[in-house]
């Protein structure tokens, strides 16, 4: 396992973490110049970041920082009410693919989707096993388009308190079926982000990273559990701070010869009060000592 104590070359920071600061939203190019300033090597950008920032100046100005993507946030939400919905969702998932080959990222990361309309406080219907069907027919269409421009599709199992709003797709199990089902050859076009924030309760978590193996593990972000948590999307914690034993999980990925980025991703009312360089600091400070 690599000793992360001395340096922080492979922190990531996702720019979710520095999105707002006392309720302003800020701007990518600023994230991405204090990343820079704290010498941080890799980031993973959202796309309405990237949208209102210009993706091309996006890419350039990436590529000026010597920075590299571990991920691209996000793909997925493939569910709908109807055919129109259907492409529609189809038609801006292969646009998230152009963008990530375009910034270079590691992999576009999905959140798949769950009922429509849930997001919005009115679900559709009711039927998880539609939702879910419609999750694995949009991923296996996107991985077509997405294995032919060579961009590695990450699917993000996101805690059961989503399955409603966010994505059906909710334990590491259920996320690596989909893989083996749709990708048997596990060439590495389609993997798996754990996101120990979703995933720190499973008890099968250690045997699935072991079953996942270093084709399907594409990328690992990091953040703890709160207790108690107030806000169920926006009181993540610091590491540390937590109930997680990130450093055991790790320990689990990387025996299966992950090498690639800790990508710290922080959404927090509480953080977002601070400065951008503090949480820096302390997101170095942190990946050293509890990562
Ligand atoms: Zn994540």
């Amino acid at each position: 396992m690599r000793d992360f104590s001395g340096g922080h070359e492979w922190l990531s920071i996702n720019t979710a973490t520095l999105r707002r600061q006392n309720g302003v939203e800020q701007p990518l190019p600023v994230i991405l110049d204090a990343c820079a300033r704290h010498g941080i090597r890799a980031v993973s950008p959202w796309r309405d970041q990237v949208h209102a920032a210009g993706l091309a100046q996006t890419a350039r100005s990436i590529r000026a920082h010597g920075m590299a993507l571990s991920g691209y946030c996000r793909g997925g939400m493939f569910t709908a009410v109807d055919a129109a919905g259907l492409r529609e969702a189809r038609d801006d998932n292969r646009r998230a693919v152009d963008e990530a080959c375009e910034l270079q990222a590691a992999c576009l990361v999905l959140v798949v989707g769950a009922l429509p309309g849930a997001l919005q406080g009115r679900a559709a219907h009711k039927d998880l096993a539609l939702a879910r069907s419609q999750v694995r027919d949009g991923i296996a269409a996107l991985l077509e388009y997405a294995r032919a421009r060579a961009m590695p599709l990450a699917i993000e199992p996101l805690h059961p308190m989503y399955a409603a709003d966010r994505a059906c797709v909710n334990t590491l199990e259920q996320a690596l079926d989909l893989c083996d089902e749709l990708d048997p050859v596990q060439a590495g076009a389609l993997g798996v982000a754990v996101d120990l924030y979703h995933v720190w309760w499973d008890p099968k978590l250690s045997e699935q990273i072991a079953r996942a193996g270093k084709q399907r593990l594409l990328a690992l972000h990091v953040c703890d559990w709160l207790t108690p948590t107030t806000d169920l999307l926006n009181d993540r914690g610091m590491m540390g701070d937590g109930v997680i034993d990130i450093r055991e999980v790790r320990g689990w990925v990387e025996a299966q010869g992950f090498a690639g980025y800790s990508e710290v991703e922080i959404f927090s009312h509480r953080w977002w009060q601070r400065s951008h360089d503090e949480i820096l600091a302390t997101c170095i400070d942190r990946h050293r000592r509890s990562v």
